[in-house]
């Protein structure tokens, strides 16, 4: 049998075979029909009356609003046709770590022309290492300037996900924090973006409920509001615990508010001191060593320039990406780098060098992250700080106790003492089989390439488990998370996919690749880090990205898709079904690839004027 195409609707029109009104629609069925007869009758499977590229309607829930909600809002809708976006964020506004974290000296100790979104650039930070309450206030003006508040639902906290198999959909209960009520919304696919750094661990000894003073755990410490309301630290002896990256800005801040600081710090850590002096030369800029660069406005108006601003940038890139293999063990670097540091701790350390002695760790630079730390070491030197190595013992009504038995009398007490970095996610999230993320978490996060986990279909962690760094710039590695999931949209809704999950031997095998890599490192030297959930050696790192930034950004670029499992919707009845119809679709410029095809050659001049 043979199968003549529709007659044109007119002569003179351009579009006739294009179903646009009721005749040609009418017209179209009847050859559908004619169409689908002759297949049968060879054999082949019916073609499925789309177009191409159909793209059907995606429902995306994203849990947060921090840098990855935000980059989210802003990426997905303009990547992802037929998108419909909701982000729940449990809290008053954008921001998420920079919103929940406001101690006194917050700031970023990554240089802050690369802790910002690639496409989104603040020219005029005020300090090499921008202060918390400014890369807090530059989230909302992205969030403004995107127009992506409209996604958003604040003070609403996500405390369940279930997926539903037969409906290809995510069950998502969100409680209303405002009136305490549970709602329901489903999604075809799942951004958890929730931050790594959002459950804080208190200082596990006994007596805070006893301790009279002000108490504060360095996460939900907004340091400005209370003294707004009145706190005066000028006549008050505060004790800090911890020497983490939180309890090293804020020592140097309590230093210069508070009567006497008292810093209580059991462990050894490195101090980098502040690196990229190439980059600030370029500026021009002279700083006093080891303290956080404050750009003049000089400065400030020549990165206005488009050019110089792009050039300083990639100097920025650079100088941090270079740090890669410090954290290599044996690494030449991380032999030369050490013992610059050694020198430079002792010297500055030189007023109480015994502090050098009790701070400055046996094992290599970077194990523990490693932080730049301006104006920590200066602090400690300094007559109002006393640094305290013994371990505590309790908390007293007054103050602290130590387990030599010495008493610190303390009228604020600031615990910087870090976060639950266990991944286990704070409330059920429940896939395939109904595996409860929380069970199957406990003893390690298991994920692949950071980004997609067994049993959960449809679901993307964007900065989560292993996709933290060591060294380098971590954005970007979020960045391309969320291209990653947006291709994944794209691969379903054109191919008529109802789900992808990733195979468990992909994750096994990149858990495998995941330990030789780390093997390799000073990660699993020994040290406790939070890297490692507080684990000492070699524990198994499932925090942090196994190798540069650099290499997360190629590894996830070109996706396998072969290390997916596929359900496809119904009507996708057979593999190549998604070819539709042999059309386009109708909105779509036909003269589309025009531009495409052309980029990919780069153009010089016209091949013939
Ligand atoms: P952290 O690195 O986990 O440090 C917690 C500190 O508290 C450690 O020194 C720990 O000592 C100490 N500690 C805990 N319990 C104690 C106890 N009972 N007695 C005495 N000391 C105790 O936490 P963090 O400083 O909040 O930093 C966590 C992560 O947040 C950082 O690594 C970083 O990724 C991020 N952060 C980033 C920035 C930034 O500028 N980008 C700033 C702050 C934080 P032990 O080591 O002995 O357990």
């Amino acid at each position: 049998m043979t199968v003549d195409p529709p007659p044109p609707a007119s002569a003179s029109s351009l579009t006739p075979m294009m179903p646009y009104d009721d005749a040609a629609r009418e017209r179209a069925r009847i050859f559908a029909t004619a169409a689908r007869e002759h297949a049968a009758a060879i054999g082949a499977p019916p073609l499925l009356e789309k177009p191409i590229n159909a793209g059907r309607k995606l429902r995306v829930v994203c849990v947060g609003a921090g840098f990855s909600g935000i980059h989210a809002a802003v990426y997905l809708p303009q990547h992802v046709p037929n998108l419909e976006l909701q982000i729940y964020e449990r809290s008053d506004d954008v921001g998420g770590v920079w919103q929940f974290n406001r101690y006194a000296g917050i700031a970023c100790d990554i240089p802050a022309h690369s802790y910002q979104l690639t496409y989104a650039d603040n020219t005029q930070w005020s300090k090499f290492f921008a202060p918390g309450g400014e890369i807090q206030a530059y989230l909302a003006r992205v969030a403004d300037h995107y127009g992506v508040r409209k996604y958003m639902k604040m003070r609403h906290s996500v405390e369940e996900l279930l997926w539903i198999p037969d409906e290809g959909k995510w069950l998502v209960r969100v409680r209303n924090l405002d009136t305490d009520e549970m709602v329901e919304d489903k999604a075809d696919f799942v951004a958890y973006a929730g931050g790594a750094l959002s459950k804080p661990v208190w200082p596990k000894i006994p007596g805070r409920e006893i301790y009279k003073g002000i108490i504060h755990h360095s996460a939900g410490w907004d340091s400005a509001k209370e003294e707004a309301d009145g706190v005066d630290w000028s006549d008050k002896t505060v004790g800090v615990i911890g020497v983490g990256s939180s309890a090293i800005q804020i020592v140097p801040e309590m230093q210069k508010r508070a009567k006497q600081v008292v810093n209580f710090g059991r462990s050894k850590t490195w101090l980098s001191g502040v690196f990229s002096p190439d980059v600030l030369a370029q500026l021009g800029a002279n700083t006093k060593e080891g303290m956080n660069h404050i750009f003049s406005d000089e400065e400030k108006e020549r990165l206005r320039d488009t050019e110089f601003y792009a050039e300083f940038r990639r100097m920025v890139e650079r100088d941090l990406g270079s740090v890669h293999y410090l954290t290599h063990r044996g690494s030449a670097m991380q032999t030369a780098i050490r013992a610059d540091v050694d020198a430079t701790m002792r010297r500055k350390l030189a007023r109480k060098p015994d502090i050098a002695e009790t701070l400055i760790p046996p094992f290599p630079i970077g194990c523990k992250r490693l932080t730049p730390g301006p104006g920590y070491l200066d602090a400690l030197v300094a007559d109002n700080v006393n640094f305290v190595r013994d371990d505590l013992e309790c908390f007293t009504e007054k103050g602290i106790r130590t387990k030599a038995g010495e008493e610190f009398e303390l009228d604020a007490i600031i615990c910087a003492t870090g976060f639950d970095v266990s991944s286990i996610p704070g409330f059920p999230i429940i896939g395939l089989d109904g595996v409860n993320l929380q069970d199957a978490w406990k003893d390690e996060a298991r994920t692949y390439l950071a980004t997609t986990i067994a049993k959960m279909p449809n679901f993307f962690s964007i900065l989560g488990a292993q996709s933290g760094v060591g060294s380098g710039s971590l954005l970007i590695i979020m960045e391309e998370q969320v291209a990653y999931m947006a291709r994944a949209l794209n691969k379903c809704a054109n191919e008529g996919y109802k789900s992808l999950v990733v195979k468990e031997e992909a994750v096994a095998s990149f858990l495998r690749y995941t330990d030789a890599y780390f093997a390799r490192t000073v990660f699993t030297e020994e040290c406790k880090s939070w890297y490692k959930n507080g684990k000492m050696g070699a524990a198994k790192i499932r925090t942090l990205w196994p190798g540069s930034s650099q290499h997360a950004i190629l590894s996830l670029r070109h996706p396998r898709w072969e290390d997916y499992e596929y359900e496809r919707e119904p009507e996708y009845d057979h593999p190549l079904a998604w070819l539709g119809d042999g059309h386009i679709p109708v909105d779509m410029d036909p003269a589309f690839y025009y531009d495409d095809l052309r980029s990919r050659i780069e153009k010089t001049s016209f091949f013939i004027d």
